[in-house]
């Protein structure tokens, strides 16, 4: 990364180092090379403080669904400020966009997932989750039924909670999270899986496992599974073909309720606006939901809950309680507006049906990859891709960490015009929606020199 040559960028550059914490920053490496400077944007590219631009290969941070530069959602944007910038939904008041997006979610959303709770993002659309099962429980009188399980290498978001729910061991390190509450079991990876396992077997042992935990902890205990689809940070695992709707089995049977988190694979990524229940046959219990919602213009997040959840919470309580649950800027109308307008540009320029299509071209081309000495997996589905890098192909053992072997893939990337996510080992894709075929063309041909650079510079330094 090298500091921008224009002056004023320079001085935003230095800005930028000595004042703003970054959020997920190895600060020991961002003292030393300051940040990329993004200043510009148009559809699938994005432009830096040099005027240099780049195919944005990850959708800002899987959100940019529609693409960089919509006129329309700028429109969207100055118009609810200039009618009413600002309401709180505390009690009885509400907006029209607020109003609006409940009932269109719930119109999109599976099976009677019909009731939506707003906040700013992912981690407190998880957050409220909690919070909700919590209140549900109490409300039916089964008040030991608190505890969460979620799965290692799940992602859930970053507040308290939720950082707790993350089964991503790194994350954890150097910092406290909720032990009582919350509890992991393993990840469904069948890259992982050990050799000679077939797929239905290994599927079977990690519903076991579910099973096995909830009777361990008791069924008297256990709340709720939390759940991504596909996991997304933990390294896009895509579970064996039955997983879900077999894990949900195992919930129904011990009443243990079922969080989806499709903050990444909603809207569109997966190529349907939901992706539970079209992709994977499964009707959770709550969705909770972000990032491509309002295609990251503006912060959103929504819980989405049954009937049945909604019915209880929102009942006259024997004790009195009412919902004390709710954000500042929960409702927020112009986040609610320009959601709206995000949902109906996807819904007019039928952007689920284009990544049904190009979303297997883009898959098709991403596994030629595969014949390059350190590509191990290339997995995922549609526009959520992770290219997997090892050692031995074989041996699926891992290069030296100290390689990092992902970021190095991706600083070749950059320097060639396109944005890759360096993740551990990895590297990680989700661009905008609006991907041609032309810019898929680019994306692998740019992804093969990348790799191939990083493999001859591995072997000079003695890595493979
Ligand atoms: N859940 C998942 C699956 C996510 O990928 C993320 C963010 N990457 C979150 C929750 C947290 O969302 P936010 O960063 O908007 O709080």
């Amino acid at each position: 990364m090298s500091k921008p040559t224009n002056i004023s960028m320079q001085e935003v550059w230095q800005q930028d180092r000595d004042h703003y914490i970054h959020p997920w920053t190895d600060f020991s490496t961002f003292k030393e090379t300051g940040s990329m400077v993004l200043a510009d944007s148009d559809n699938v590219h994005v432009v830096d403080g040099d005027g240099n631009r780049y195919l944005d290969g990850i959708g800002g941070l899987w959100c940019v669904n529609i693409g960089y530069g919509r006129e329309e959602m700028a429109q969207a944007i100055a118009e609810q400020v200039r009618q009413i910038p600002y309401y709180s939904c505390f009690g009885h008041h509400t907006t029209v966009p607020a109003a609006k997006l409940a009932a269109k979610l719930a119109e999109l959303a599976p099976g009677n997932l019909n009731h939506v709770f707003y906040g700013c993002g992912g981690s407190v659309a998880n957050d409220t989750a909690v919070r909700i099962i919590h209140f549900y429980f109490n409300q039916l009188g089964q008040k030991s039924k608190k505890k969460i399980i979620s799965r290692i290498d799940g992602y859930h978001g970053s507040t308290y909670m939720a950082m707790s729910i993350t089964g991503v061991k790194f994350d954890h390190i150097g910092f406290d999270i909720e032990e009582q509450l919350v509890h992991h079991i393993s990840c469904p990876n069948p890259y992982r899986r050990p050799a000679g396992q077939s797929l239905e077997d290994f599927c079977n042992e990690k519903v076991q496992e579910l099973e096995d935990k909830i009777l361990e902890l008791g069924p008297a205990k256990v709340a709720a599974f939390f759940a991504e689809p596909i996991m997304g940070a933990g390294g896009v695992i895509v579970p064996p073909e039955g997983y879900h709707q077999k894990i949900l089995a195992v919930c129904r049977k011990y009443g243990v309720l079922y969080v989806s988190d499709e903050v990444v694979t909603a809207f569109g990524r997966l190529g349907h606006m939901f992706a539970s229940e079209a992709e994977f046959g499964i009707v959770p219990d709550i969705i909770t939901c972000a990032k491509g919602l309002t295609s990251g213009y503006l912060p959103l997040g929504a819980t989405i809950l049954s009937d049945e959840i909604y019915e209880v919470i929102s009942k006259p309580q024997a004790d009195g309680a009412i919902f004390t649950h709710g954000f500042t800027y929960s409702g927020h109308p112009v986040s609610c507006a320009a959601g709206l307008k995000n949902i109906e540009i996807m819904e007019r320029e039928q952007l689920c049906d284009q990544v049904r299509d190009m979303g297997a071209y883009f898959e098709a081309q991403l596994k030629t990859l595969l014949d390059l000495p350190i590509v191990g997996d290339v997995r995922g589905r549609k526009f959520m891709m992770c290219i997997e890098n090892v050692a031995d192909k074989e041996t699926k053992a891992l290069i030296d960490p100290k390689a990092r072997v992902g970021n190095r893939i991706a600083d070749h990337c950059q320097a060639r015009g396109l944005i890759v996510r360096p993740l551990a080992h990895m590297n990680v894709l989700s661009p905008p929606l609006t991907l041609t075929k032309e810019h898929i063309d680019f994306m692998i041909a740019t992804l093969r020199e990348s790799i191939e650079a990083t493999v001859q510079e591995l072997r000079s330094e003695g890595f493979l």
